[in-house]
């Protein structure tokens, strides 16, 4: 069966700017920097619930704010599309909503507020025109999303207490391709020391184990290992890497430190997996600490895993068809740049996810805007793929 394209034209009519408007605003004026959503998840869920949502709230590990669960299910068997967000924002200054020429400003705006009521009035819509021909929306927001306040923890908990949909999208701020593959990232951080205090060149330093020839045979060995992961690449998603972002040590020119830290990146592809990563990263710092008679502590730590989704998958060829419907436009296969919840319910849950929202800049910065064009635009495409995955098109 495919799209029916007059039921799916109604629906993206009945797409209502004021209530969406209304609800980005009200979300943008709640702070809610990142372990701190209590106050935004309370409100986002009484709001649900008036709304005539089947609504309930889960710890998901985080009692202190606990997730968003909204609910709207037809009685005909199908399949569930999952609307997930997170609700918390970067710990920067509080900017309230301001809306201007035909643009909304403000703390989440674009990261991701705007997006995520996009989302509940796609799902009002299908609710209010009976449009859904099957199956359910499932709506989950949650805390904890942004690093390094947040951890993670929370999505990853509703996904392992099974709040999970069929498939799942994800209105992050990126629209111009379909993301079907994503590298996975790991932060390392590490720290060379030797034994001793800091001591003046002359009066002994010079005798000392050098934390910094240590720390430069250390990024030789990083470099050369970032020369060989090169080699292993994705069509879409470009290489592997192992990035050195940070090296600090010294105090003085002619006093020897005692230590030095390095920090930088991890991505890799689908296919590798955090297991081998950690472990290459070990018998590194295990070899060159051997080597230079420092000791060398630290490792990785894991942000979020790689993901491949198939581009036969049907949320992938129903989003795509919504997206035709709605925009006249195909959009390319490509690589997610950066990593969202979106990896955890492809590792964690093996279902389909992709991320997808507004046209929106200023992410992460006091800065942040989003047109409002691009809310509208969302909430009818996120619509529509509902229609068509919710029903089992697989188009
Ligand atoms: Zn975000």
């Amino acid at each position: 069966m495919a799209l029916d394209r007059d039921a799916a034209a109604a629906v993206c009519d009945a797409i209502d700017q004021d209530r969406l408007l209304g609800t980005a605003v009200a979300l943008v004026d709640i702070p809610s920097p990142t372990r701190a959503a209590a106050q935004i998840a309370d409100h986002l869920g009484a709001m649900l619930d008036e709304g005539g949502f089947e609504v309930a709230r889960v710890e998901a590990g985080w009692p202190d704010a606990p997730a968003v669960i909204a609910r709207f299910r037809t009685d005909r068997p199908g399949r569930t599309l999952q609307f997930n967000g997170h609700l918390d924002t970067v710990h920067l200054p509080f900017v309230p909503a301001r809306v201007e020429a035909g643009n909304l400003y403000g703390s989440g705006a674009a990261d991701m507020k705007g997006g995520l009521a996009a989302a509940i009035e796609a799902m009002r819509v299908l609710r209010d025109l009976r449009a859904l021909p099957a199956g359910g929306v499932l709506l989950t927001a949650h805390d904890l999303h942004e690093a390094p306040w947040g951890d993670g923890s929370q999505v990853d908990t509703l996904i392992d207490e099974g709040y999970i949909g069929d498939g799942v999208l994800l209105p992050e701020y990126l629209c111009d391709r379909l993301p079907v593959v994503g590298r996975g990232l790991a932060l390392f951080e590490t720290r060379v020391t030797r034994d001793g205090q800091p001591v003046h060149e002359v009066l002994g330093g010079i005798d000392q184990p050098s934390v910094i020839h240590a720390g430069a045979e250390l990024i030789r060995q990083l470099r050369a290992m970032d020369q060989s992961l090169a080699e292993k690449t994705h069509p879409l998603a470009g290489r592997e890497s192992l990035f050195v972002g940070q090296m600090h040590s010294g105090e003085i020119y002619n006093q020897a430190p005692t230590e030095l830290t390095l920090s930088g990146t991890r991505r890799w592809l689908p296919g590798t997996s955090f297991l081998d990563v950690e472990r290459q990263f070990r018998e590194i710092l295990y070899e060159t600490a051997h080597g230079e008679g420092v000791r060398i502590e630290g490792g990785v730590k894991l942000a979020r895993d790689a993901f491949e989704i198939s581009p036969q998958d049907p949320l992938v060829t129903t989003f795509q068809a919504a997206h035709r419907h709605v925009t006249e436009a195909v959009l390319p296969l490509g690589a997610k740049p950066f990593v969202d919840d979106g990896n955890c319910f492809v590792e964690r849950a093996g279902i389909p996810a992709i991320t997808h929202g507004p046209n929106a800049l200023g992410a992460h910065t006091i800065e942040e805007v989003v047109p409002i064009a691009e809310l509208l635009r969302v909430a009818r495409v996120y619509a529509v793929t509902a229609m068509a995955f919710c029903a089992g098109d697989d188009v």
